[in-house]
């Protein structure tokens, strides 16, 4: 924003002087595309780190990841979902929508018994996805203050990491979230895993094709206007993938876990169970 500031009065001063009025304002414009190419990378580019610290991937060379799904609990899904990974004995992060956790406490209290993370998604997930960044800092606060709350109520613990709807961020959004000591946590590798745009099998081969030491998996336990005959592509796939990963050495962790595994010192697990 700065550099845009700086050009602007470049040009209101170059334009006094005929040669250079031109050119100024050929600066001026690509300096203001440049800027705005720049904010909407910020914005929209889910691990960027333009407007502060996103956790996206664990650095560590060991063998580990993190299975994270988004959205949830749903009460069809989500228990198939729980019932896999107890199958296999695989710690999973739920970053949850405080409302659904609202509505399905038992769920939560599920997770939270078989050694599941359980973290926040916000309040309300709104649809409008990219103007909830855009809200005022007070209205975000409360929003991530009523996930936090509910998550508390239910587990007994305070989030500390939370993931915004579609990674959309801005610089209130942040602000708010490090007030709050939430860590933004972002990805290293997703399926887009809506029912009808991609297959279990699809999902299966895009995830393991592209996974690395210390990389979080982002999958859906719900999906937004989820019906029952419509269940998240992560139920069917899921057995496959935890049984291609586990024999190709890795073995998983929850998110906080991997976080001690990163160099910023600040990402620390805050959890009081
Ligand atoms: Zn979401």
């Amino acid at each position: 924003m700065h550099s845009l500031i700086f050009v602007s009065l470049v040009a209101m001063f170059t334009s006094s002087v005929p040669l250079l009025a031109e050119a100024s304002v050929y600066v001026f414009v690509i300096t203001f595309i440049s800027n705005a190419m720049l904010v909407s990378w910020g914005m929209f580019f889910p691990n960027s780190q333009l407007f502060g610290y996103v956790l996206s991937r664990g650095d560590t060379e060991r063998p580990v990841l993190a299975l994270t799904f988004d959205d949830g609990p749903h009460p069809r899904s989500t228990p198939q979902i729980l019932d896999i990974l107890a199958r296999y004995h695989v710690p999973a992060t739920f970053f949850v929508i405080g409302q659904n956790a609202f509505g399905q406490p038992q769920l939560i209290e599920r997770m939270k018994n078989e050694g599941h993370e359980i973290e926040n998604h916000t309040w309300e997930h709104p649809f409008s996805q990219a103007v909830f960044p855009l809200h005022h800092k007070r209205r975000i606060r409360q929003d991530l203050e009523k996930c936090n709350a509910i998550i508390n109520e239910l587990t007994g613990w305070t989030p500390a990491f939370v993931r915004f709807p579609a990674g959309i961020k801005s610089i209130a959004l942040m602000e708010v979230a490090s007030e709050l000591k939430l860590t933004v946590t972002g990805f290293s590798v997703r399926a887009f895993d809506s029912p009808g745009r991609i297959s279990p099998d699809q999902l299966l081969e895009r995830i393991t094709s592209r996974v690395f030491p210390g990389a979080i998996i982002l999958l859906h336990d719900r999906i937004m206007g989820q019906t029952n005959d419509a269940l998240p592509p992560a139920v069917q796939a899921l057995p496959d993938l935890i049984v291609t990963l586990q024999a190709a050495g890795y073995s998983f962790v929850t998110v906080s876990q991997l976080a001690a595994h990163t160099t910023r010192s600040t990402v620390e697990c805050q959890k009081s169970q």
